[in-house]
C-alpha cells in the first residue's frame, strides 16, 4: 500500500531537523545514520507525530499524515516505532499474548477472534516458537523481549516500520540474528523500514539506501553501499569501519 514517503521539516527557532526531503518506497529499507545528536530521532517522531512538523508534508502512499485532521490512531495504524528500550516498557508480568493482544484489541477489535493463528504466525516470523505466548515478560532475556516488540510492532500490519537503534543494547550474534530475521521478514511481507542505527555493518546487511544525517540536515544519500560515491566530509570518516 505505501509507496512513497516524503518527509520535510523546517524549524526557523530551534533548527533540531531542517530541510530534509527523504522518500522510501513500499517495500524498501532506508539506513538513517548519523552522529550523536544530529537529530535522527526527532525525525522519526516528527512521522510518528510524537512533534510537530513546523513546515512542510510527511506523506504516506501520497497522503500528508502531519495534517491536523489526521488521528494518532490513523498514525499508528499504519506506523509502527521499536525503540532501543522499548522492551523495558513491557510490564513484567504480562504474558506475550496479553502483549501482542494490546495493539489488535486497540485498533483492530473486529479481529480479536482470529489472534490465536495470527501470533502463532508472529512468534515464528521473530523465531519463537508457541512456548512463549504463555510466558511472562520478565521471563524473557533482554533480545527474546525485543523480538516480542518487534512482533507487536508487526501485529497491526504496518506499512512502515521505523527501529530506532532497536538492537543497540543486544549482543552481537543477537543482533546479527534480528537483523536477519527482519530481512526476511521485510521479504515476506513487503513492509518499509525506517532502520535508524549507529551499526553500518547491521546497515548494510539490511537496507540498500541510505540517508546521512549531519546537524539536523541530510547531508548524503546513496544506494548499494558504493563508497567511492560518497562526498560529505562525515560520511567519508565512516568509510574505514565499513572497509573493517
Ligand atoms: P542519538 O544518536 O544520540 O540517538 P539523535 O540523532 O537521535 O542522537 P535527537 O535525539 O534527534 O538525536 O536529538 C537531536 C538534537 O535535538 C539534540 O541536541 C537534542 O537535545 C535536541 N532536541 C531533541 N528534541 C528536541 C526538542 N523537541 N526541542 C529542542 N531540542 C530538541
Ligand atoms: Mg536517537
Amino acid at each position: 500500500r505505501a509507496s512513497r514517503k516524503t518527509w520535510f521539516k523546517t524549524n526557523p527557532s530551534v533548527k533540531v531537523v531542517k530541510d530534509v526531503n527523504l522518500t522510501i518506497n513500499k517495500g524498501e529499507c532506508l539506513a538513517l545514520i548519523g552522529e550523536s545528536g544530529s537529530g535522527k530521532s526527532t525525525l522519526a517522531k516528527l512521522i510518528m507525530k510524537l512533534e510537530t512538523v513546523t513546515s512542510g508534508q510527511i506523506l504516506l502512499d501520497g497522503q500528508m499524515i502531519n495534517g491536523k485532521q489526521v488521528t494518532d490512531l490513523t498514525i499508528y495504524k499504519r506506523i509502527q516505532l521499536v525503540l532501543q528500550d522499548s522492551s523495558t516498557s513491557l510490564h513484567p508480568k504480562m504474558h506475550v499474548e496479553e502483549i501482542l493482544k494490546e495493539p489488535i484489541h486497540n485498533y483492530f477489535p473486529e479481529q480479536m477472534v482470529e489472534w490465536e493463528e495470527m501470533f502463532l504466525k508472529l512468534l515464528k516470523l521473530v523465531g519463537l516458537d508457541h512456548s512463549y505466548l504463555s510466558r511472562y515478560s520478565h521471563q524473557l532475556s533482554g533480545g527474546q523481549k525485543q523480538r516480542v516488540c518487534i512482533a507487536k510492532a508487526l501485529a497491526v500490519q504496518p506499512d512502515l516500520i521505523i527501529f530506532d537503534e532497536s538492537i543497540a543494547s543486544l549482543d552481537r550474534d543477537s543482533q546479527a540474528s534480528i537483523v536477519n530475521m527482519l530481512k526476511h521478514i521485510q521479504k515476506k511481507e513487503q513492509i518499509s523500514y525506517l532502520f535508524i542505527t549507529h551499526d553500518l555493518q547491521a546497515a548494510q546487511t539490511l537496507c540498500d539506501q541510505v540517508a546521512v544525517m549531519y546537524q539536523g540536515e541530510i547531508v548524503e544519500t546513496f544506494s548499494n553501499w558504493d563508497l567511492r560515491q560518497l562526498k560529505h566530509p562525515y560520511t567519508r570518516s565512516l568509510v574505514h569501519i565499513l572497509n573493517k
